[in-house]
């Protein structure tokens, strides 16, 4: 693979003026370029400039609209709900977490539920912003199905992934991210342009035999869950949290009203704030500090979130895929 160094300011350039010039205006240029520049920073390849090709597709197909303008209300004293106006997810979630923060800070509790909304980025964008305030984040998403109920070969679930952030004083919060997938299909699709194997089993192929080969899984064939029905019942939670809670579309009805366009399906998505402070009391953080402590102590073990907060460490270019790179910039 062929790679070309690029500055992160860069990298927000080429995201904003490509979204700028296929319909988004600065609020919503600047939320998605955003996204996209602290994800490559952190190294979740997956959802940085690889995700620009499918954000343009879907302005250009009007299915997402690049003038959102997401409104707030208080459904309850501690339920916000933003209407997302049709527009990417982080131009939400930026309208939505003050009022979040702002209401878990006082009563301890607050959930945000997100809708209308097109999302195509990791999720710990919003988790970390909530451990960065002090508080707890839990969030997750649905989108269309490519993932397998256990004992199923045809798809129902989407990667359908959920993220968790513990915040810590004077440290980075732990975080973790991740598909209730056995991978990302992002994750998927980087390993089939790039010619690599997945691990075996990782999905099945359209004769429902399982693969290592990610272009057979990516193209009519199917991702199972992790941990076979552990895995599912989770993946089956998120579909209840961020489409029957929410009030939002379940992954199969996100796969009946997409365009296909190669952008992200509409959907919602469900937030939770908890606060320490409020909840545990004055010494939780040296409480939990002590288990880390205990965590670390054993031999191979790294806390997640370490990962990607080490990398954000390197404030020099990044390599981007080379073709990917003109494909955008021939975009602009
Ligand atoms: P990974 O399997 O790469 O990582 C999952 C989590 O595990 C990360 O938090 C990672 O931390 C942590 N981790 C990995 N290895 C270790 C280890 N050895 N010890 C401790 N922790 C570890 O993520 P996925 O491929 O499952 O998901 C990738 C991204 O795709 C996520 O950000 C997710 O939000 C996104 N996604 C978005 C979708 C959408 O619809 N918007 C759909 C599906 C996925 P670290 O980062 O530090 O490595």
């Amino acid at each position: 693979m062929n790679t070309t160094p690029l500055e992160l300011n860069k990298i927000y350039d080429l995201a904003y003026n490509a979204l700028k010039k296929h319909g988004c205006d600065d609020f919503n240029a600047e939320s998605v370029a955003t996204t996209v520049t602290h994800a490559e920073r952190d190294g979740s390849v997956s959802h940085g400039l690889f995700r620009i090709p499918g954000y343009i597709a879907s302005l250009e197909s009007k299915k997402v609209n690049g003038v959102s303008r997401p409104s707030s209300t208080y459904l309850t004293q501690n339920a916000i709900r933003v209407e997302g106006d049709y527009g990417f997810a982080p131009v939400a979630i930026k309208v939505g977490l003050p009022d979040l923060i702002k209401t878990t800070s006082s009563h301890g509790v607050g959930i945000l539920t997100i809708t209308n909304t097109h999302h195509f980025a990791a999720l710990w964008h919003e988790t970390e912003a909530l451990a960065e305030k002090n508080l707890i984040g839990i969030a997750c998403t649905a989108y269309k199905p490519s993932v397998a109920p256990a004992g199923a070969k045809k798809p129902l679930f989407g990667t359908n992934p959920i993220s968790f952030a513990w915040p810590r004083k004077n440290n980075t919060p732990v975080v973790y991210d991740m598909a209730t997938s056995t991978m990302a299909m992002g994750e998927v699709q980087v390993a089939a342009r790039d010619g690599h194997k997945v691990p075996f089993g990782t999905g099945l192929n359209k004769e429902g035999n399982k693969t290592d080969d990610p272009s057979q899984i990516a193209n009519g064939g199917v991702l199972l869950t992790f941990g076979d029905y552990k895995g599912s019942a989770i993946a089956m939670m998120i579909e209840l949290l961020s489409a029957g809670l929410v009030g939002d579309l379940f992954s199969f009805e996100a796969k009946e009203e997409d365009n296909n366009d190669g952008g992200p399906a509409r959907g919602g998505e469900f937030i939770m704030a908890l606060s320490p402070e409020l909840i545990a009391g004055k010494d939780w953080n040296e409480h939990a500090e002590k288990f880390f402590t205990q965590m670390l102590s054993l031999d191979g073990v790294r806390l997640p979130g370490q990962r990607r907060h080490n990398n954000r460490n390197d404030k020099g270019p990044r390599e981007i895929n080379t073709n990917l790179l003109e494909k955008i910039k021939s975009l602009i």
